[in-house]
């Protein structure tokens, strides 16, 4: 229905997560009819986060300082090692407070069907950031899925050299959830009660 500069812009909102066609639709009328001034700043501020967000250089989390704010902290449980699947997690274990240890972002999870290979998530340098700050315990807070599962036992046969403890969090998740919609006290007893791998 949208052409021209309407339907580019349709499109480019369409690509964001959990925005459909009627969606990105009503979206980009809105963006063009609300006062100019307004859709500018929105512009701006997308751009202005994306130039000044970048990936941790030792846990890969975005963020706008490297290290990232939770890196630098060394007031921090040092024994304490948190794998997750995206800097969202990051933020969700957060507001839990039960969690005070660092943290590490795959990025992504296994999928041999969509090209993700074991390559693709740089686990070089995940053993040297186990085997340099010498964590006792490697906690896996990964969405309980076929890939999450896959992704858990790949990376515990590969860091079984480094002798960490390797944990994961207790059942209450249900399993082909997301972690990014699994609610606070639900995740915060996962991170109480884990059990070894
Ligand atoms: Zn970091």
């Amino acid at each position: 229905m949208f052409n021209g500069k309407l339907l580019q812009l349709q499109q480019s909102l369409k690509s964001l997560p959990g925005i459909g066609e009627k969606t990105a639709q009503r979206l980009a009328l809105y963006i063009l009819s609300q006062n100019k001034e307004k859709s500018y700043q929105l512009a701006d501020s997308i751009k202005d986060a994306v130039d000044s967000y970048t990936q941790c250089s030792i846990c890969n989390m975005l963020s706008e300082s490297d290290p990232c704010f939770l890196c630098s902290n060394t007031a921090r449980d040092s024994s304490l090692l948190c794998i997750v699947e995206q800097t969202r997690d990051i933020y969700n274990i957060e507001s839990t407070q039960e969690f005070h240890g660092y943290y590490f972002v795959l990025g992504k999870l296994l999928s041999p069907v969509d090209g993700i290979g074991p390559k693709q998530l740089n686990l070089d340098k995940l053993e040297r950031l186990v085997q340099e700050k010498c964590f006792n315990e490697v906690i896996f807070a990964i969405s309980p899925s076929t890939e999450g599962e896959s992704t858990i036992h790949f990376i515990a046969e590969y860091l079984k050299n480094t002798n960490v403890c390797l944990t994961r969090l207790s059942t209450g998740i249900p399993y082909g959830s997301n972690m990014e919609y699994t609610g606070t006290v639900t995740l915060m007893n996962a991170l109480k009660r884990r059990f070894p791998i």
